[in-house]
């Protein structure tokens, strides 16, 4: 019995794997590359927020870039220390900028000036100095899927340099504020360098017009953004990624901040799903499976490419399907027009590649329950999260009986 059918076994199916060997090797490897600088890596915790996960990055070194108040309560339960995390997002609510600023964590991202004023306000209010960044939107195409592209100006995210620069005078002379870092972030899954060499240029730029302001930034934040291997796509060379940022900063004396999602726990990841049956409708075949897009939507929402196999069929022939869930959606699909051998009720299919952005998008449509996660670390496996009951899924409810 393989790996994959032991783990299906002792704890059912549908359910995600993660090996935390393979994010302590990605997380050292970007590490290395930024060796030559001061640098802080701070996880996307959007891409991935197991507890457990974060305790693992927690253990490497690594900071959080958190997009809710409840990101950032996470990444503290799960020991992130404070000055290590950083609150980003559009839209941060009036409570959400106060419990951060309660939590003293490194510093707030801000996207406009609105939301500047508003962290002023309540700071004053609680009379602490709020620690800031701001998001420049360097007016870039990242080259990637238009759903998760962000650094043009057509896209909601982050101020423009001109904005920018209004806003860092702003807040050097703001009792309230403390501008200490400049951040882009320009999309997900990009596989070439330049946009980010491009964007790190711009900022650079602007960081210097600042100084010349005597407006002193500390950190240096790159986004998140690096792209993984789904199919055959190339992939960044982190070296050359990390040379570009170097160059881009020249002799500038700062900490250089990356808030990796995808890259860290993206291949760490499977969805292991079992078969339920196979249906041929004339020409074509379905493989029905117990996993659906609850579970996994990247699929359906991004027409996204899993890698999938199927467990201990090695050498069969294959002939092409389509691989669907039990949802009520046409848009319910794991792969199309792939190749799989002859599958039989109870067969295991390992979709690849599904450790970011998997199990944090799943939801309970149609009440199916939120699947089982599951860490393997050191040749050893634990349940992370245990699978939901339906008593789970209908416990907030009321029913006025
Ligand atoms: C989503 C996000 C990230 C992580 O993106 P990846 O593509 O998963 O690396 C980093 N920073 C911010 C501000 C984000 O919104």
């Amino acid at each position: 019995m393989t790996k994959f059918s032991a783990l299906a076994q002792k704890y059912g199916t549908p359910l995600y794997v993660y090996n935390f060997d393979t994010i302590t090797q990605k997380f050292s490897a970007l590490k290395e590359v930024f060796k030559a600088r001061k640098s802080l890596i701070c996880f996307a915790v959007k891409a991935n927020s197991n507890l457990s996960v974060l305790h693992h990055m927690a253990h490497l070194g690594a900071g959080c870039d958190c997009v809710s108040i409840g990101e950032v309560k996470r990444a503290l339960f799960a020991g992130i220390p404070k000055y290590k995390i950083i609150f980003s997002g559009v839209g941060k609510r009036d409570d959400e900028i106060e419990e951060a600023l309660r939590n003293d964590i490194l510093m707030l991202n801000l996207e406009s000036e609105e939301e500047m004023k508003r962290v002023e306000i309540i700071a004053e209010k609680l009379g602490v100095v709020a620690r800031i960044s701001i998001r420049v939107n360097p007016n870039i195409d990242p080259k990637t899927h238009p759903y998760i592209s962000t650094g043009l100006h057509e896209n909601k995210f982050g101020v423009d340099i001109e904005s920018a620069k209004r806003m860092y005078i702003h807040a050097k002379n703001s009792l309230s504020l403390d501008p200490v870092g400049i951040h882009f972030h320009i999309g997900s899954q990009i596989t070439e360098v330049n946009p980010f060499k491009e964007a790190a240029e711009v900022l650079a730029n602007l960081l210097r017009n600042l100084k010349a302001l005597k407006i002193d930034i500390k950190f240096f934040d790159v986004g998140g953004g690096i792209g993984i291997q789904y199919k055959e796509e190339e992939t960044i060379a982190l070296y050359e990624y990390a040379q570009s940022i170097f160059s881009a900063l020249g002799g500038l004396d700062v900490t250089l901040v990356c808030e990796p999602g995808r890259y860290l726990v993206g291949d760490c990841g499977y969805f292991l799903t079992k078969v339920l049956y196979e249906k041929h409708n004339g020409f074509k075949r379905f493989v029905i499976v117990d996993g659906a897009m609850n579970d996994l939507i990247r699929p359906s929402l991004y027409q996204a490419y899993h890698a999938i196999e199927a467990e201990g069929k090695e050498g069969a022939e294959k002939s092409v399907c389509d691989v669907v869930g039990p949802v009520c959606e046409s848009g319910d699909f794991f792969a199309k027009n792939i190749e799989l051998p002859a599958l039989e009720h109870d067969d295991l299919l390992v979709v690849k590649s599904a450790g970011a952005y998997g199990f944090t998008m799943s939801s309970n449509y149609n009440t199916r329950s939120r699947v089982a996660e599951v860490a393997l670390q050191n040749g050893e496996d634990r349940l992370i999260r245990r699978r939901e009951t339906f008593e789970d899924v209908i416990a907030l409810e009321k029913a006025c009986l």
